[in-house]
């Protein structure tokens, strides 16, 4: 056995934790024995597990670890803070200076405020929306990803029909669709809530076409409905001023999490002026949220991630590492196909209708000492270096090694 202590945690988990490990970390979402269940430790962009195995990670603590794990300036801004103390009654000066931060870098931005959770952040821009316009009905995209509230959670354990009454979905990229969804439900359209581009599990990435979001930011002033911008999972990775910088258009409001604080919690909404007295008005705290050691964090992350360009660094090396993976199918002949931006790449078998195969690629990946996830996007950070890149694919060209031919 590959995992023995993995599997011993496990075990005495199992009887005091419902289901062991719950949610996106569960065995049962990743690759049951062929990964690791425990981590240990982790270093740049390696970490090690409680059986002492070491992986290359393209994961990224699902996408927390933007600049590499123990970030030496991330550490010492938590370090200094500590010193200090974590949580008070109060906020520290932290929360203004992470305010001034987020509104100096992105365009849009007059004001910002920060949570814990990227969930605690797109339920929020609903209700902000909901107050300022007075209506009732969110559109969103089929298949995105917004969080784990009910309003927004495919899982259907302990949701009511209500929870998702005046929720309604349109397809990506079809512009039809939303407009049929605005044509039925004129007037009574809070919000339209948006990724920058479409990342849904378990599926191909897709761009925007062009004019995508220019066309829906025209219809939502047109129509006076609020356009959120989810910016959770790519945000800071793409562009440094946020990933709408990329694709030319301004939402309302945009909440950010991962990438933020290099592994510290923290999450952040910013919005226009508009939206300030909204905001005010839809009651915003939880018990950790004046953390003044994730605050530290995040402004010391998003300093760092704006002085070594990070989103051009990984977009290179991004490129190198899916650049090699294409030829390593060939080479083995395989037909993968790789979509969505390299920084957060995600890859399938062309002709798989099912994750076998790929799951037998990442499972031998994963004994070869590299960490790929078979049916979530992975991520790149600024602590992958091209010589890391080199050891990655090595790795990955000898599981390929390993892998039958297409069935
Ligand atoms: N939106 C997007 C696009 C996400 O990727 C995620 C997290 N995967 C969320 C919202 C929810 O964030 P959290 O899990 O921190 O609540």
């Amino acid at each position: 056995m590959r995992h023995p202590n993995s599997m011993e945690t496990f075990k005495r988990a199992a009887k005091v934790i419902p289901g062991g490990i719950y949610g996106h970390t569960s065995p049962a979402a990743t690759l049951p024995e062929a990964f690791p269940y425990y981590a240990e430790s982790a270093q740049g962009c390696r970490y090690k597990d409680v059986d002492g195995h070491q992986y290359i990670d393209f994961l990224c603590g699902y996408g927390t670890i933007s600049l590499g794990y123990k970030h030496p300036v991330v550490e010492e801004a938590v370090a200094k803070q500590k010193e200090k103390g974590t949580l008070f009654n109060h906020p520290t000066v932290h929360q203004p200076e992470l305010a001034e931060l987020f509104t100096e870098l992105v365009n849009f931005a007059q004001w910002a405020v920060s949570g814990k959770n990227g969930s605690d952040m797109t339920t929020w821009a609903i209700q902000v929306a909901r107050e300022h316009t007075k209506r009732k009905k969110i559109l969103k995209v089929k298949d995105a990803y917004h969080g784990v509230d009910p309003w927004c959670n495919a899982s259907t354990g302990g949701k009511i029909p209500e929870d998702t009454a005046h929720i309604h979905e349109f397809a990506w990229n079809d512009l039809n669709s939303l407009e049929h969804l605005l044509a039925k439900y004129r007037d009574e359209i809070a919000a339209i809530i948006l990724t920058p581009y479409h990342h849904p599990t378990f599926g191909d990435q897709e761009m925007p076409t062009p004019g995508f979001h220019q066309t829906i930011r025209k219809l939502c002033d047109e129509h006076g409905i609020v356009l959120i911008l989810d910016d959770i999972r790519a945000g800071f990775r793409l562009a440094l001023h946020g990933s709408h910088t990329l694709f030319g258009f301004e939402p309302d409001l945009a909440c950010y999490c991962k990438a933020i604080g290099n592994g510290y919690t923290l999450s952040a909404t910013v919005g226009k002026d508009h939206l300030r007295i909204p905001a005010t008005k839809v009651f915003l705290t939880g018990s950790y949220w004046n953390d003044a050691t994730a605050m530290a964090a995040s402004i010391a992350t998003l300093q760092e991630m704006q002085r070594i360009q990070l989103p051009e660094q990984l977009k290179q090396i991004g490129t190198q590492f899916t650049t090699g993976i294409q030829k390593l199918a060939t080479k083995h002949g395989h037909s993968v196909t790789i979509s969505g931006p390299p920084a957060l790449p995600y890859l399938r078998f062309t002709h798989e209708h099912n994750f076998l195969q790929l799951q037998k690629l990442c499972g031998l990946a994963a004994q070869e000492g590299v960490i790929l996830h078979p049916h979530h996007n992975w991520f790149l950070s600024g602590a992958h270096t091209p010589e890391d890149i080199d050891q990655a694919l090595a790795a990955i060209d000898r599981a390929f090694s390993q892998l039958s031919p297409n069935p």
